[in-house]
């Protein structure tokens, strides 16, 4: 089968790979309808050391149940499925707790041990605990909205909860990606009365105003600070989501929060420390986050999707078939694209 496969920084290639099969007694495989490129994998495109084998890319999809292993309870062939980006048995203690990318027997797609989801096909451990079967037909409207429920539009929730947003609340959402976008969703569903989104894309900006933000700043750093101060009575918000994961973001994040306020950061970090820890700590501002459970997180958002409460396919402004998978990267790296689908 045909799949991405990153060789190094900047070198993303279409290459033919062994067919996705059944290895666990627990696996499935699943051909591929709908995939995409997400911002996460921006990071090695900018970054990775060249290497011999490459890397195999992707951990969003939607597809088809092709074969179930003998294990296998709950999904069968024919199933339509959204896979979230990492896999999780829905038994242990952490899923049991909705926190499934902490799963004991679980693991993360497009990784060393698992291939990814930009390709033709790909396997699923765990299937009965990973997958959801959705119940519409594989080329619904509704597909690209579905599609951010294995990932962006799950994370932008999660940096919500964490964050604590709430009815008659104040937001702001750092960072205007596909994440951030879909944190302003998340923020307004949650019932966020003013929502600040920081960024500076003047396409992401329209669209996270028809999302629900309220108010824009599009300054950085101590300027970024003081124009959310300026917006909210002096205070700063009840709630920051950060979508980027920077060493900046976080800084922003946590000295816009208000006294007693929360940041929910879920842009994978670029840093091993987290910075503003005096803003944070004279402020009492709680800081949380990580992985998004996304898979706890679909049942709740599905029927927003199905009865069309919320758009999130929005984000993908881009469509490609798998060979031009390597020009969506390049063209989210230089931000000419938001977020690529791909239909394999
Ligand atoms: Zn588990």
């Amino acid at each position: 089968m045909r799949a991405t496969v990153m060789f190094g920084a900047g070198d993303v290639r279409i290459e033919s790979v062994p067919d996705a099969s059944i290895i666990e007694p627990t696996d499935a495989v699943v051909t591929v309808t709908r995939a995409c490129i997400c911002g996460s994998d921006l990071w090695p495109y900018q970054k990775m050391e060249q290497s011999e084998n490459g890397r195999l890319m992707g951990h969003e999809a939607i597809g088809i149940v092709e074969a179930v292993g003998a294990d296998v309870r709950t999904i069968k062939a024919g199933d339509l499925v959204v896979m979230p980006f990492a896999f999780s048995d829905g038994t242990c203690v952490f899923c049991r707790a909705g926190l499934h990318t902490s799963c004991i027997h679980g693991g993360f797609f497009g990784t060393p041990e698992v291939a990814g989801a930009q390709a033709e096909a790909v396997r699923i451990p765990l299937a009965d605990g990973t997958l959801f079967v959705l119940p519409t037909g594989k080329d619904d409207a509704l597909m690209p909205s579905l599609l951010t429920l294995s990932d962006v539009m799950g994370t932008g929730h999660h940096a919500a909860v964490i964050a604590r947003v709430g009815p008659g609340k104040t937001a702001a959402v750092v960072g205007d990606g596909a994440v951030g976008l879909c944190a302003v969703i998340a923020a307004r569903r949650l019932g966020a009365e003013q929502i600040i989104i920081l960024g500076r894309h003047p396409d992401r900006i329209a669209l996270a105003r028809e999302f629900g933000a309220t108010d824009v700043v599009s300054e950085r750093g101590a300027e970024a600070v003081e124009r959310v101060r300026e917006l909210t009575a002096g205070f700063g918000v009840h709630s920051v989501l950060e979508c980027v994961g920077t060493e900046q973001s976080m800084h922003t994040a946590i000295s816009i929060a208000r006294p007693g306020g929360a940041v929910g950061r879920v842009g994978v970090p670029q840093e091993q420390t987290i910075p503003g820890s005096e803003p944070a700590f004279y402020n009492n501002v709680m800081v949380g986050g990580g992985h998004a459970p996304v898979r706890a997180y679909i049942e709740e958002l599905l029927p927003d999707v199905l009865e069309g409460k919320i758009n999130p396919g929005r984000v993908f402004d881009r469509t490609a078939g798998l060979d031009q998978v390597p020009d969506g990267y390049r063209a989210m790296n230089q931000r000419e694209a938001i977020k690529v689908m791909v239909k394999p």
